[in-house]
């Protein structure tokens, strides 16, 4: 089966997402696979279904069925967690013993972590051609950018690709400054030999914000003998910057011709659907239940770049948490106020059900099912108050909402009227949630 998939998905496809999978077992007749978590779940749904089954039929299923579920939490850790800076890379795989020190790279920066999008996408492309073909494909390849829009990810995704893949294989990534500084060092200390060994002995070199070469002459000297060595021996170049070569003020028309000799290649800012989506795998793998409409404001909300937009999630979760309040919209555009200007915010019927559920510690769909307890139906009828008194929803357009007609939203709410005048507790809790919603 694992040869069949092989052989009909592209090395990296194969690495980034089969890799990780573990077969569960048997279930009704269908064959169980453990995926990382339910990015990864839906990935597996939508992209290799087919491919699955086929590959159970060619095995000699008649009916093949395949689902998936995500694992449990222990064997997904090693994703996204920071480990202290000295150890290890961590791996799924049992890694081989690598004799070559391991790079400098941030775990969360994979190609598994990388939103594609049609901002990104060629850029992705590239990068992904040349993990599968160092050297070989675009050398050296370019990706250019304004700051916080995935460069430095999408080098380090290679890097670790190769660090993967050809475990004896050098990955060398280096920001221009530390490459600069470590020329100043060796200069000063005399240990030049030291220097050109470290950069000029690796199989890919990611060098990363190449513009800070600008002004540097001996940096750029230096680099361009870099380049040379490495080029002439196959071996794959990675850079990246904030601008084409051709923008580069003061660099050196030679390295500037050899930065356009490969592939040069983009990344504009996420469009509102990339943006999303992106939110949407952060709030997975730091397993936040944060609802997509609330992601979707964010995303409305912060639109030029991915570090802002992490940012702004960040944020909206420290707010709810310190608060003490469930996720809403109200809640996140309070949360982003400081920062972004305020939108005018419209509550919605969901907004009020899963405000009110959880000030009753209940699950928003008991609000909506048929349950006919005293402990759900309070809290029903007094989302059915709040949200006639919130929103501009008809009468029958709340019972809908609630599966009831438009009877029963009118006697929730005479009910609720009428309790007000004696409860004064149920007057507190009213004014209360009116507040959390209308932010
Ligand atoms: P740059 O190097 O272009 O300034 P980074 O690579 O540092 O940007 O990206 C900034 C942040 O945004 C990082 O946390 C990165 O993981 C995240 N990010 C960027 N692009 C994507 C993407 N396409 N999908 C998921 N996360 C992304
Ligand atoms: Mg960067």
């Amino acid at each position: 089966m694992q040869a069949y998939v092989r052989k009909n998905i592209s090395e990296v496809e194969y690495h980034t997402w089969f890799a990780p999978v573990r077969a569960i077992g048997v279930e009704q007749g269908a064959l169980v696979l453990g995926v990382r978590n339910s990015f990864a779940q839906e990935w597996f749904r939508k992209h290799y279904l087919e491919l699955l089954e086929d590959a159970l039929r060619s095995l000699g299923a008649s009916n093949p069925q395949v689902s998936f579920q995500v694992l449990p939490a222990a064997q997904d850790t090693l994703m996204m967690a920071e480990p202290p800076p000295a150890a290890p890379r961590p791996s799924l795989r049992a890694a081989p013993v690598s004799p070559v020190p391991a790079p400098n790279l941030n775990p969360k920066y994979i190609f598994e972590n990388f939103v594609v999008g049609p901002n990104n996408n060629l850029a992705h492309a590239a990068a992904l051609a040349v993990a599968e073909s160092p050297g070989k494909a675009y050398n050296p390849l370019f990706i250019y950018g304004d700051v916080g829009l995935g460069k430095t990810h999408l080098m380090h995704a290679v890097g670790h690709y190769m660090t993967e893949r050809f475990p004896g294989k050098r990955v060398e990534y280096v920001s221009t400054e530390s490459f600069t500084n470590d020329l100043i060092n060796a200069i000063r200390d005399d240990k030049m030999a030291q220097f050109r060994n470290r950069y000029r002995s690796v199989d890919l070199l990611l060098v990363d914000d190449i513009q800070f070469l600008a002004g540097k002459e001996r940096t750029q000297e230096e680099f361009f003998h870099t380049f040379n060595a490495l080029y002439e021996n196959h071996k794959q170049i990675i850079l990246s910057s904030d601008r084409p070569p051709r923008e580069i003020q003061t660099l050196e028309g030679r390295l500037r011709s050899r930065f356009e000799w490969g592939l040069i290649t983009d990344i504009q800012s996420p469009e509102y659907e990339t943006r999303v989506a992106i939110l949407k795998m952060n709030a997975e793998h730091n397993r936040i239940d944060i609802p997509q409409d609330v992601l979707e404001l964010i995303a409305r909300q912060v639109t030029a770049n991915i570090r802002e937009l992490e940012g702004a999630m960040m944020r909206v979760v420290a707010f709810a948490s310190l608060n003490n309040v469930p996720f809403s919209r109200a809640v996140a555009a309070k949360a982003l106020s400081h920062v972004f200007t305020p939108l005018e915010i419209k509550v919605e019927m969901k907004d009020v059900l899963r405000t009110v559920a959880a000030r009753y510690g209940l699950g928003a769909e008991v609000l909506r099912g048929s349950g006919r307890m005293r402990e759900v139906v309070v809290p029903r009828q007094i989302a059915m108050y709040l949200i006639r008194d919130l929103t501009s929803h008809s009468l029958p357009e709340i019972g809908s909402f609630f599966d009831r007609d438009h009877s029963t939203v009118m006697h929730a709410i005479s009910k609720v009227t009428d309790n007000l005048q004696k409860d004064a507790e149920l007057t507190l809790t009213i004014d209360e949630l009116r507040r959390q919603l209308s932010g």
